[in-house]
């Protein structure tokens, strides 16, 4: 489990787990806690869907005060992972958020035969691939050098943010808080 800790602005203020550890053994010296720490999360997200997907996951999170949950893929290059995302409402608006490595095999690379485009939109949740058609899951893909993947969440993605756990400090009902399963 690796996690980070947002203020009520996104900018990280704190990372915990095996952050750092991850950050190495993947390469992302710019990830490391020293280099994150007062800065905030979206400068570090490329995409501009992503960016919205998470920035309404965050708000939803704030204003429900619920703990939000998704699955996404994070995959290297020789290892499909599968992670389970929890974000949780802090005190001050602030927010936590906790991935937990839920899956983890190795990568088959299928070739795609007759890709029509060079430009293709990929889900960064599930990394599932849009070339025009329905979304293919699943599948490493070879592609042509000068393919380009266009930043996306799918709808199955978009679709699929559950409430963890039900809603926090909600009277008599908050006495459920915390039973219920990440699923
Ligand atoms: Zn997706």
């Amino acid at each position: 489990m690796r996690g980070y800790r947002l203020t009520s602005g996104d900018l990280i203020s704190a990372t915990f787990g095996d952050w750092d550890r991850f950050a190495i053994e993947n390469g992302g010296a710019r990830a490391l806690t020293v280099q994150v720490l007062g800065q905030s999360l979206f400068d570090s997200i490329d995409g501009p869907a992503t960016r919205r997907f998470l920035e309404q996951i965050f708000y939803d999170c704030r204003r429900n005060q619920s703990v939000m949950g998704q699955l996404y893929r994070c995959d290297s290059p020789q290892v499909e992972r599968l992670f389970a995302m929890r974000v949780l409402p802090l005190p001050a608006s602030g927010i936590e958020v906790q991935h937990r490595l839920i899956r983890c095999r190795a990568l088959a690379a299928p070739a795609w035969p007759g890709l029509p485009h060079l430009r293709y939109r990929r889900c960064s949740q599930c990394l599932a691939c849009n070339f025009g058609g329905p979304w293919v899951v699943g599948h490493r893909f070879r592609l042509p050098s000068g393919a380009v993947a266009e930043d996306a969440v799918c709808p199955v993605c978009r679709g699929a943010v559950f409430p963890a756990v039900p809603p926090l400090r909600r009277g008599p009902q908050a006495a459920d808080a915390g039973q219920g399963p990440l699923r």
